[in-house]
């Protein structure tokens, strides 16, 4: 960067989204145009498919994806996860990390611009029905200004409205992750009446994706998103991200208008030309030229709009790219460093540890545990203990005859109300049942029991759990 534009450190004492009196400003940026946003509007549309028709896709009858929480019930690209499988959530969200650092360390914030939820609901829907209905940028700082006239007040409540029937849409389908897309499809056939507490609750995450999006917007990137303010801690010179080339923009003595016949190079000026069309452009109002900020979610309109200007200019395109630090200045190509390897190393022993377990997985689960508070009582010679039983089946197939041997040591199990004992696929059936065994067959007054589970005469699973008996034991 020049010295005299390398000096002004000005940009650092304001924020665009507020003004000098400490009030929100409002961005109207300009609609961007050109081949990054063309490519990011079909990856998004793409995603947004992907997320609106994910609760709905259903294999062997399980939903592709569902997370609820309420009845602990997860389905991940339809394998259901139970509470029993929660170290494997625990380790694909330590791998989720791990990546998403390694790929901030090469990539910088490319998830933010192309992949992240907030910024395809904010500059591909949202932003989109705004460029709609208020028109472009000069439009609707026009608008912004402009009295409460018919024209004010029909566009914005018809903006309202729509974004309000959006953010209702959107939440329909946040619920159908939630308490899965057949119990929403019949709460809507049965009326809101039926079930009240969760029509109040669609109606809140409606609000809330209303505020978000309506009036808190790029907020959230820059003050509520913590993934953006780790970029400071990720980021270095090798990482790629959307930078001005401010080596070739500023030249020797900075940049500067264009001037009609001007030799810029004679006079030492860079390729920018000043026109602060990367300005206008900005969801987050920042200026690239300053250099990466933690305000820049990596939308890439800059690039596509300084590229316009360059091919207007008649110069090379690329002032604003993707590219590091060090292949601005150093002309050094893209390498994996140090820390990259070292986050590779950990990001492959994470996988095999996660496919390690998800092949060690068991297809049944069988809990058995004493009910608390009871201690033991006697029958005749027999010691009684009794026992809560969980058989979680994550099988397609119904198990519809249970039972429980046990194995060690002498004694017998019986079932209390003596019912079958059915557990449905992907379900889980809880009982009672009680543990006799002759006191003279017991060589303490805590021994463990070995219990074997039967579906019919097929052994599904075989747990311990301990017995209480009296402590002057034979
Ligand atoms: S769009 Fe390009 S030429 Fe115009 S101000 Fe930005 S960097 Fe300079
Ligand atoms: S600086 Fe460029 S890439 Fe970053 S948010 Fe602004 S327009 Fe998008």
């Amino acid at each position: 960067m020049s010295e005299n534009n390398l000096n002004d450190e000005s940009f650092r004492d304001t924020i665009a989204t507020i003004d000098a009196k400490g009030k929100r400003a409002f961005i109207h940026p300009k609609k961007p145009v050109g081949r990054f946003y063309d490519r990011r509007k079909i990856v998004s549309y793409l995603l947004l498919l992907f997320l609106f028709s994910a609760p709905f896709i259903k294999i062997n009858g399980n939903q592709f994806l569902m997370f609820n929480v309420l009845e602990r019930r997860f389905n991940i690209f339809s394998f259901p996860f139970w509470p029993q499988d929660f170290h494997l959530f625990v380790i694909s969200m330590i791998i989720g990390v791990v990546g998403l650092a390694l790929f901030t360390v090469a990539f910088g914030r490319i998830f933010c611009g192309w992949f992240c939820p907030q910024t395809i609901f904010m500059e591909m829907v949202f932003r989109r029905i705004e460029f709609w209905i208020d028109g472009d940028r000069a439009a609707q700082i026009r608008l912004a200004k402009q009295e409460w006239d018919a024209e004010k007040i029909r566009k914005r409540v018809t903006k309202w409205i729509v974004f309000f029937i959006v953010s209702f849409i959107i939440a329909n389908v946040f619920l159908a992750y939630l308490i899965s897309s057949d119990s929403l499809i019949e709460f809507i056939k049965e009326g809101p009446k039926e079930h009240m507490s969760t029509f109040i609750a669609l109606l809140i995450f409606s609000c809330v994706f209303y505020f978000i999006y309506a009036w808190f917007r790029e907020q959230v990137c820059i003050i509520a998103c913590p993934y953006g303010r780790m970029q400071g801690v990720l980021l270095d010179n090798k990482s790629i991200n959307v930078a001005y080339d401010h080596v070739r923009g500023e030249g020797e003595s900075g940049r500067g208008k264009l001037i009609k016949g001007e030799d810029r190079t004679a006079v030492g000026k860079g390729d920018c030309i000043d026109c602060k069309v990367c300005v206008h452009v900005c969801p987050t109002g920042i200026d690239i030229r300053n250099g990466t900020q933690l305000e820049c979610v990596n939308c890439t309109a800059c690039i596509d709009e300084c590229d316009t200007i360059m091919e207007k200019v008649g110069l090379p395109k690329g002032l604003i790219r993707y590219a590091s630090e060090d292949e601005i200045v150093k002309k050094e190509k893209f390498k994996l460093t140090l820390r990259m390897k070292g986050y590779i190393a950990v990001l492959s022993i994470l996988i095999g540890v996660f496919i390690g377990m998800l092949f060690l997985r068991t297809d049944v689960e069988a809990t058995i545990l004493h009910v608390p508070g009871q201690i033991f009582q006697r029958e005749g010679n027999m010691i009684v203990n009794i026992y809560n039983f969980n058989v979680v089946n994550k099988t397609e197939q119904e198990f519809d005859d249970v039972t429980f041997k046990l194995i060690q040591p002498k004694g017998e199990i019986k079932l209390v109300g003596n019912t079958k004992v059915i557990v449905p696929r992907q379900g889980l059936t809880k009982g009672t049942f009680f543990v006799k065994i002759p006191e003279n067959e017991l060589n303490g007054d805590k021994i463990e029991l070995k219990i074997e589970v039967y579906n019919k005469d097929k052994k599904i699973e075989s747990a311990t759990t301990n017995f209480n008996g009296p402590r002057n034991f034979n």
